[in-house]
């Protein structure tokens, strides 16, 4: 069913479980996603983009999401990912998104105060759960390599601009640069835990949010959901599982034209990585309990 995130993520953070935020842009994503958490009775976070929903159209993609929700056993929460605008961010509420991110984060800290802020009257008006950054998250999809010297470390969180921002704008949860990088990364990133700690000890009620965690370990990662982060954005694994899997479908005999035969397998693949992602994070078998 289409849920609010409020208790899920109450739960997740009193409990030491991550739940999955996962990206679609089209149908197989979606059911991909969702009968994953529907076999793992786990709660689960369908979450799109702006250029998702410039492709698809935010009707089309709200109304695949919302059906598929409908006929889930499990909690699924409808999410914008890194919304740039106030704009975008009020088009999804209005189109029953039941969470949005609104991401200031390149802009001056105080802009990105008083621009986080206007969304969350409007969300939290609604009902709605307002997720911000804080502490650029680098990269973008495809990135390989970081140029001019630069590394995760950077762009680190810094913890007590983090109080001050959370306390200024309201928001629900926050996502925090701890050493992670958006897209596919040949580096090794991990987890600054030390700077994850201080930034929960010092706003312990508030889930966080980890991006760009493709490149991590699933040691690190599994550690790192035992903490107050409490979602973990999937967006590249699903691309590269399901782009392998119509590739295979391509590169063995194949006899037919038929797109159901082409993107079946790549629904599957994304089933699998995602029902994978679930137990990493922990969040397998709580849907029950709200
Ligand atoms: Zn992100």
């Amino acid at each position: 069913m289409l849920s609010k995130p409020h208790a899920i993520f109450a739960d997740a953070l009193a409990s030491d479980f991550a739940i999955g935020a996962f990206n679609t842009s089209n149908m197989e994503l979606t059911q991909g996603i969702i009968r994953a958490a529907d076999r793992q009775k786990s709660p689960v976070i369908v979450q799109t983009s702006e250029g998702a929903i410039e492709y698809a159209g935010l009707q089309v993609l709200s109304s695949i999401i919302k059906t598929l929700a409908g006929q889930a056993s499990v909690p699924v929460i409808m999410h914008l990912d890194h919304g740039k605008s106030l704009d975008t961010a009020k088009r999804c509420i209005e189109a029953g998104y039941t969470s949005v991110m609104i991401d200031q984060s390149t802009l001056p800290f105080e802009q990105n105060i008083k621009n986080t802020k206007e969304v969350v009257e409007y969300a939290h008006a609604r009902g709605v759960w307002v997720e911000a950054e804080l502490g650029a998250i680098i990269g973008n999809e495809g990135v390989k390599d970081l140029h001019g010297g630069q590394t995760p470390d950077s762009f680190l969180t810094d913890p007590e601009q983090a109080k001050q921002f959370v306390e200024s704008t309201g928001v629900d949860a926050l996502a925090v640069s701890v050493g992670t990088i958006h897209g596919a990364f040949s580096g090794q990133e991990y987890i600054r835990f030390e700077l994850l700690h201080e930034i929960q000890s010092i706003l312990p009620q508030v889930p966080l949010v980890l991006h760009g965690a493709s490149g991590l370990s699933s040691d690190n990662l599994t550690q790192a959901c035992k903490t107050h982060v409490c979602k973990v954005n999937v967006d590249t694994e699903l691309r590269i599982g399901f782009e392998r899997a119509v590739k295979a479908y391509f590169d063995n005999a194949h006899d037919s034209y038929d797109p159901r035969k082409i993107l079946g397998p790549g629904r599957d693949a994304v089933e699998a990585i995602v029902a994978e992602k679930i137990t990493l994070f922990g969040s397998a078998g709580t849907a029950g309990i709200y």
